[in-house]
């Protein structure tokens, strides 16, 4: 009988590193292990952090399966990006303060294990595709909505990257030629209205006004309290001012998942984050939003779904990249 092999994921967050593995058919997850990434202690820092929950995931894999060190294959690494795939470097990350950092190869390096690299956002897509709510597509399109808004393609059952691995960025596609100013530079940008802290941000004004709000009571009056999690959470409760903000929000990303279908037809839009906590009050304005604007065959071709890997989603997504890269498919 031939011996299970292993291949490690690692999701490289702003906030936190996610580890874990998985057996190369994907059937299961093993040792999903945290840490803080602790941006401040620089790249060297980071990569310390990350060898040694890699090393730590190593011998849980050993531990639950009796598997061998060489029946590990190797590191997939999800990273904020942009990215240079082929040589492997992070060309600049604005949450770690990284430019042109060589991190595949010092990850590979440190556990003496082959690595490859892909852009968070495309591993995540690639792990909802492979494992989570998006599994059967062939062309999917996924937005992962939390601090930020990152986006991957799976075009023809393939991660798309484009001419220079910069596809996805969906984030950073224009609502309003003339709206809010984003984060890039640009000005409205759906992140600028539809992140995490966007949301936080609309709320606050939407509050301003108003002395009856759940919001308000929630964060003790005090609105520089208020995150998205407090806007599900109020609007859950029946606060007329949070479920105006989340009905906004569905029309805002509706028009921006309308772009999407329009351009992609896709089979499967499937939205991951934290943005997954607003659950249906948020999904079917949503969907009702798509199906106003986008083309009929384009819509009746598309299901819209939340996630279903909300902590390892990315980590399964870079074992994916890594079997894609390495072995050809998945
Ligand atoms: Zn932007």
């Amino acid at each position: 009988m031939m011996r299970e092999q292993f291949i490690i994921g690692v999701d490289l967050g702003g906030t936190n590193v996610v580890v874990g593995a998985m057996p190369v058919d994907g059937s299961r997850e093993i040792g999903m292990r945290t840490l803080p990434t602790r941006a401040d202690l620089g790249a060297t820092g980071v990569v310390d952090r990350i060898a040694a929950l890699i090393e730590n995931v190593i011998l849980d894999v050993r531990r639950e399966t009796g598997a061998e060190r060489e029946d590990i294959l190797g590191v997939g690494i999800g990273s904020p990006g942009p990215l240079d795939r082929e040589r492997g470097i992070v060309v600049v990350t604005p949450n770690l303060g990284w430019r042109d950092y060589p991190l595949r190869d010092e990850i590979s390096r440190r556990v003496g294990l082959r690595a490859t690299l892909d852009n968070d956002a495309n591993c995540a897509t690639l792990g909802e595709w492979w494992c989570g709510a998006a599994k059967g597509g062939r062309n999917v399109v996924g937005l992962t909505i939390g601090t930020g808004i990152g986006g991957g393609l799976i075009l023809d059952g393939r991660l798309y990257h484009g001419a220079s691995d910069a596809a996805g960025e969906i984030g950073h596609t224009s609502i309003d030629s003339t709206g809010r100013r984003c984060k890039c530079g640009n000005y409205g940008c759906l992140e600028a209205y539809c992140s995490g802290p966007a949301i936080a941000e609309r709320a606050r004004e939407a509050v301003e006004s108003e002395d009856h709000s759940v919001i308000l009571a929630m964060v003790d009056g005090d609105p520089s309290r208020i995150t998205a999690h407090v806007v599900y959470e109020a609007a859950k409760q029946g606060d007329l001012i949070a479920r105006e903000v989340v009905r906004e929000t569905a029309r805002i990303l509706g028009a921006g998942v309308s772009n999407l279908i329009n351009i992609f037809n896709p089979d499967t839009v499937v939205l991951a984050g934290g943005v997954t906590q607003a659950g249906d009050g948020l999904l079917v304005p949503l969907q009702g939003e798509v199906r106003r604007r986008a083309f009929k065959p384009a819509v009746d071709a598309c299901r819209i779904v939340l996630g279903t890997l909300p902590v390892s989603a990315g980590v399964v997504g870079a074992v994916g990249t890594f079997k894609m890269q390495v072995l050809g498919s998945i």
